[in-house]
């Protein structure tokens, strides 16, 4: 029997472990569920994904700023934010197999008619929510089949709580931040002071957040552990429509034209009345086309002033919270859209927007087509030959370029293996350095999309070459 052909998801995986993108963390003990690691070719994408936001975001725009803030506020915080009441998923349990499943997702399968469902693996003190959810009673356990033995939907808080100091005692609790934004709005005073910022401006950060996933997966979709890259836009009330309409059309544009996401794989979805967050007044979620259906990698949200209002209240600081408007004399809580996207959940996006297999002169190729500017790798430099003084050429020409460009040597096996080892590794550009080099000191420069040689520039043009490149 021919063996079932591969889902592109299962073909990515496989592919970022055996190259180093990304692999599970600790397998030598046999991994922890959904928590993965960037390796030598994964973590220089993940910079230079992260380098391309702050470029769009910060550099491009004179009234954005960026900042680093801590993991653990204030726990105040997460009060005033509502994440301590209601940051929660929702869970039902069958009495008879233990099995746990969030209840978001038992209703989508019921409505969907499939069977067999994610489990939610996690042990927690839940709390039971009120009467008004649906009754399982009649419902068979999609794990074991058995009716009536689904418990009503009982609530979760996602955060992932801790201790300072040694003692665990309840009055030192904190918390890893489960989003980055509200480090934007405790600062958001002092940033605005030192930086002498004016509505409409933002700031953005760059880290990590902490959820405590019921059902975690789908690779580096959803797991516990993710990084943010978020900005938050203050502006005068009245104006959201107009800075929604805006950060749309950017943030869209930012993953097509600047990162080469395919347009016909992205969408924006916006949020119906019922998905929209009690404080959001509108809601946009960037969608990718995933193996498993459209979801969301960056969400656009209109919070009102909802935020910087229970900030008030919690910390009885409205004052310094308000902007004042010395031309109007006016003095305001600012509004806010934020711009909220998933580094890991846009690497995702782009890696397998990247993948494809075709045919070279008869050979079967994995080709990663990654923008030249997130290439771990942005050319490979290769001498043809391990003598005549080939390889001494070519080591000179990664030193004259590897501190400004990412390049890698390979001198091992034959040309067309070493080619094939980039186009897995998604290097547009290999270098080779021939006979000819020796005569007239020019290279060729083979393009991974079009396999055209170059016409072959000197030695000495191959970084500004490279460069315009990279420029697009
Ligand atoms: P979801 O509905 O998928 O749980 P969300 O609506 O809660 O996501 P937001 O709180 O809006 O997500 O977070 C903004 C972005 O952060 C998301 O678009 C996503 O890219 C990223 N993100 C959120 N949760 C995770 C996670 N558990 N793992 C990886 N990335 C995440």
């Amino acid at each position: 029997m021919a063996a079932k052909p591969k889902s592109k998801m299962d073909l990515i995986v496989a592919l970022a472990k055996r190259r180093g993108f990304v692999m599970p963390t600790s397998e030598i003990y046999g991994g922890i569920g959904s928590s993965y690691d960037y390796g030598p070719l994964g973590i220089e994408m993940k910079r230079k994904l992260a380098d391309l936001w702050w470029r769009e975001m910060i550099r491009k725009h004179d009234n954005i700023v960026g900042i680093d803030s801590a993991i653990i506020y204030h726990p105040k915080t997460w009060v005033a934010s509502g994440h301590v009441d209601g940051f929660t998923d929702p869970l039902v349990d069958c009495k008879k197999c233990k099995a746990r499943f969030r209840e978001d997702e038992l209703v989508k399968r019921i409505v969907k008619g499939i069977k067999g469902i994610d489990e939610a693996p996690l042990k927690n003190d839940g709390q039971n929510l009120d009467a008004d959810h649906a009754s399982y009673a009649l419902i068979p356990c999609p794990k074991c089949g058995t009716k009536g033995e689904l418990t009503a939907p009982r609530s979760f808080n996602l955060m992932f709580k801790t201790h300072i100091g040694p003692v665990e005692d309840s009055g030192d609790a904190v918390y890893l931040r489960p989003e980055t934004a509200q480090g934007i709005y405790v600062d958001y005073p002092q940033v605005q002071t030192t930086s002498r910022l004016k509505p409409p401006f933002g700031i953005a950060q760059i880290g990590k957040a902490f959820r405590n996933e019921i059902t975690p997966g789908n690779f580096i979709f959803r797991t516990r552990e993710f990084e943010q890259m978020e900005m938050q836009y203050f502006i005068k009330p009245g104006s959201e429509e107009e800075a929604m309409e805006f950060w749309k059309g950017e943030r869209l544009a930012f993953w097509r034209d600047v990162c080469g996401i395919k347009e016909e794989n992205l969408r924006l979805h916006q949020h119906t009345k019922d998905e929209l967050a009690h404080y959001a007044a509108d809601a946009y979620d960037i969608e990718y086309n995933f193996p498993f259906g459209w979801d969301e990698f960056e969400g656009i949200h209109s919070r009102t002033d909802y935020d910087l209002q229970r900030h008030a209240e919690h910390s009885g600081k409205r004052k310094d919270l308000e902007y004042f408007d010395d031309q109007t004399r006016e003095r305001y809580l600012p509004y806010i859209v934020e711009t909220s996207a998933g580094l890991n959940r846009g690497m995702l996006a782009i890696l397998l927007d990247a993948y494809h297999e075709d045919s070279v002169e008869g050979n079967e190729r994995v080709v990663m087509r990654l923008d030249p500017k997130l290439a771990p790798i942005t050319a490979g430099i290769f001498p043809l030959t391990k003598k005549d003084g080939l390889p001494e050429l070519a080591r000179k020409l990664q030193d004259d370029l590897r501190l400004d460009l990412d390049v890698f040597y390979d001198e091992t096996g034959n040309i067309g293996r070493r080619y094939r080892r980039q186009d897995e590794a998604g290097t547009p550009f290999c270098i080779t350095i021939d006979h000819q080099t020796l005569e007239d000191q020019t290279v060729t420069i083979r393009d991974r999309d079009t396999l055209e040689q170059q016409e072959r520039p000197k030695l000495d043009q191959v970084a500004a070459v490279l460069s315009d490149k990279l420029r697009g």
